[in-house]
């Protein structure tokens, strides 16, 4: 048996075509000068365990997950962060030696480091967040924004029935506005996330009124396609600070890296550019 098996890892996804992670993990690989290799790979849901089970006898370290085995990988996994258990789904998985799988969820974590790089100034502490969308997404920005210290959530999604459910999962600190008033919820606001898909090239537009933001409200989109999202270009408008998507997709991916090839990756401005190609 040869102990220096070139250590292999990728994502999983269906589709898989869109994916900016082989430009991600593959920069990071070829700036910290390390062997390996990062793979796209289009898997279905009824071949996704067999295929989990036996990449790890083919060299795979650890893979990402995505759309739409986040919720799935979750119960195929031997052992589970608790911040993947309390998000609900994993997209960072990691083979160990002794072959069980190990999931985790980094998207929260993405989200926090993304902001506190792009909003140095801003402090979980400095007011409720105004969350819009109750998807995957947002129940990681939830967990990641509690855990943060901030005081309150105030969630606004299209089908308030997905946004009480959150109240039930994460606690009284989450509160449900209506999506018909999102523009009320905004004065004394810290932060203002959108984690829905509106805005998205293809999608139809996120409109908001921001006349009632204060300045002191930092704004951040989990869209990056575009990268200057219509909520961000208003936002610089009434002159707050806003944080585009494109550095959670990044910071997310830091932790897997680190943990698969050993060598903690660094989020610049040069990486920003690989990725986008
Ligand atoms: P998801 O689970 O499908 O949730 C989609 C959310 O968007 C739901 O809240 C949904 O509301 C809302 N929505 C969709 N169409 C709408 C419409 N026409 N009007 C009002 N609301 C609408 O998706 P997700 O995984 O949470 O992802 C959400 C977005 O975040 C996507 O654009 C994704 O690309 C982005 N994202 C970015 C990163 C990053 O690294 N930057 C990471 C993860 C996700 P309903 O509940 O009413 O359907």
């Amino acid at each position: 048996m040869s102990g220096h098996k070139i250590p292999l890892a990728g994502v999983i996804g269906s589709p898989i075509a869109h994916s900016r992670s082989p430009q991600l993990h593959g920069h990071w690989l070829t700036t910290n000068n390390l062997p390996g290799f990062y793979i796209p790979m289009d898997v279905s849901p009824e071949d996704l365990e067999s295929v989990l089970r036996s990449l790890p006898r083919a060299g795979f370290v650890g893979v990402n997950v995505t759309i739409p085995h986040k919720e799935q990988v979750l119960e195929l996994a031997d052992v589970a962060t608790d911040r993947a258990r309390r998000i609900g789904a994993a997209n960072t998985l990691t083979f160990l030696p002794d072959g069980k799988i190990e999931a985790d969820n980094t998207d929260g974590y993405g989200f926090l480091n993304n902001l506190q790089a792009g909003a140095p100034a801003w402090e979980p502490t400095s007011g409720p967040a105004v969350v819009l969308g109750a998807g995957g997404a947002a129940r990681a920005v939830i967990v990641a924004l509690l855990d943060a210290g901030v005081p309150e959530i105030r969630l606004s999604n299209r089908t308030i029935a997905r946004a009480e459910q959150l109240r039930r999962d994460f606690g009284e600190k989450v509160v449900v506005h209506p999506w018909e008033n999102i523009s009320q919820s905004f004065p004394d606001a810290g932060l203002l996330v959108n984690t829905t898909s509106l805005g998205m090239v293809g999608k139809p537009p996120l409109e908001l009124s921001l006349q009632t933001l204060s300045r002191q409200t930092v704004v951040t989109d989990l869209v990056y396609t575009p990268l200057q999202t219509e909520l961000l270009r208003q936002a610089a408008a009434v002159g707050c600070t806003a944080v585009d998507g494109l550095g959670m997709l990044l910071h997310q991916g830091a932790p897997g890296f680190t943990r698969w090839f050993g060598t903690e990756p660094v989020v610049d401005d040069e990486l920003r550019r690989a990725v986008l190609g």
